[in-house]
């Protein structure tokens, strides 16, 4: 996500309060049935303890939307194919919003109630701890984004010509029923029908669009493992444009036409950015890439939807970059944990500096002094990156900025043979799955031969402005 944009935007501290009660209903209603056979309603994530469940992983996400663009309903059916990690008698999924109308486990109709952002769905037979099954969700309605913790909004947002559709941290929930943590990653189909003259946007590769009785329907599959809160369904007037790159990358950008002369600068570029950040990061993990870019004026952010990030309004160049190079940054590479965000958003504001130190602007180190001249006082030192202390400060200046910082002085202290060789070997060795900040400390500390537990103490964990490097 970028911020810059994003957080003029924000309203601080409106919601927070809500999420304890509601967990604590939840832990008082899962209280007389028997434990261990119903799965938990959260993914066990400090900051957003309801987003993801417990019990079960999804494997693919079957997701069929018809949206009508005037009266801004929602028509669905999500299949999930997933995987019970326990005996389940009941589990959860995350949805608000909406109605639902039927749920169906196997092909049994399943009971299913409502409780805040869960569904919980009990299916006709307890499945069996390892066994594979299918839950199909009917429903529809009026989606309606959610508003973060910071006060920015989330989810399904609806434009002036369709949706503005992004999910980070919380919003996949208002459009699908998923197991909607970082933790849990799955592939994608989508099949979406739209009002003739407008197009939709997801993930991955377009299968293919066809037109019958004024309506139009486009397919789209990521069969690479996403995170739910990168997904996208985004819907607008859009001109496109289609081509495939050198290294064989299908690209496909949608651009809302009062954006299109001031994107057309960034996009060109978008092929020799990719290339560029190939050389550094290794390989693109992806088959598709592109641009969504938007006219949506209330949102105040960009967001790195997987293969094809999602744009409010033209991207300049740098925040093109950015979003480009979290598709090995937290698309490829995936958080367990919300508290990580600075592996996400640090790495992303590094890939901007190196960029501009690379191709005649400013160097990293002038970058690095210039942040490092702000005063104490200054919100760049409110709180430590590497534990922001809450979902309200996971996109605030100190992950991005003092992020980065960090894995300046990690170069510093390495050299640049050995930092480059980490940040190639944390995006391939963890390509497709996870990482946390542990594992990335322990590969600086191998890759380098140093102990670098003191320099990331500092940078990553310590209240204040760190003393002169
Ligand atoms: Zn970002």
């Amino acid at each position: 996500m970028t911020p810059p944009r994003r957080q003029p935007a924000r309203r601080r501290a409106a919601v927070l309060a809500t999420v304890p009660v509601a967990v604590a209903a939840l832990l008082g209603a899962a209280g007389p049935t028997a434990p261990g056979t119903t799965g938990a309603p959260g993914a066990g994530d400090p900051y957003f303890p309801l987003s993801g469940n417990g019990g079960y992983d999804v494997r693919h996400y079957d997701l069929t939307l018809r949206y009508d663009t005037s009266s801004r309903d929602l028509d669905a059916t999500a299949v999930l194919t997933a995987r019970a990690t326990q005996r389940l008698t009941r589990f959860d999924l995350d949805l608000t919003g909406l109605k639902v109308t039927a749920v169906t486990v196997d092909r049994a109709k399943a009971a299913f109630r409502r409780t805040g952002q869960e569904l919980v769905v009990t299916p006709r037979h307890a499945l069996r701890a390892g066994q594979e099954f299918r839950v199909t969700v009917a429903y529809h309605g009026t989606p309606k984004p959610v508003t973060d913790p910071d006060g920015s909004a989330d989810g399904w947002i609806p434009t002036d010509d369709g949706a503005f559709v992004a999910g980070e941290p919380q919003g996949a929930m208002t459009w699908f029923p998923a197991n909607a943590h970082p933790k849990d990653k799955a592939s994608y189909d989508f099949t979406i029908t739209v009002p003739e003259g407008r197009t939709a946007v997801a993930n991955g590769v377009l299968l293919g669009q066809r037109t019958a009785h004024g309506r139009t329907t486009f397919r789209w599959r990521e069969t690479q493992p996403m995170a739910a809160y990168l997904a996208t369904a985004t819907i607008g007037r859009f001109q496109v444009q289609r081509y495939t790159t050198r290294d064989g990358i299908q690209v496909y950008n949608a651009v809302d036409a009062r954006e299109a002369r001031a994107a057309a600068p960034a996009l060109k570029k978008l092929p020799s950015v990719l290339e560029w950040e190939s050389k550094l990061f290794g390989p693109y993990p992806f088959r598709a890439a592109g641009a969504i870019v938007d006219h949506a004026p209330d949102v105040g952010y960009a967001l790195e939807t997987q293969t094809r990030p999602v744009y409010d309004s033209a991207p300049d160049l740098d925040t093109l970059v950015h979003e480009s190079a979290h598709q090995w940054f937290g698309d490829s590479v995936t958080l367990t944990a919300w508290k990580d965000i600075w592996l996400n958003e640090g790495f992303a504001t590094y890939a901007e500096w190196l960029y501009d130190e690379s191709h005649g602007g400013r160097s990293a180190q002038q970058a690095f002094d210039s942040l490092y001249a702000r005063p104490a006082s200054d919100e760049l030192w409110d709180y430590p990156p590497g534990d922001p202390g809450s979902g309200e400060n996971i996109f605030g200046t100190p992950v991005y900025a003092r992020g980065a910082m960090a894995l300046h002085e990690l170069r510093r202290a390495v050299g640049d043979r050995d930092f480059f060789r980490i940040l190639r070997a944390w995006a391939t060795g963890h390509r497709g799955g996870h990482g946390t900040t542990a594992q990335f400390v322990t590969l600086a500390e191998k890759t380098s031969g140093k102990r670098l537990d003191g320099l990331f103490h500092t940078w990553l964990y310590t209240r204040g402005k760190p003393d002169r490097p």
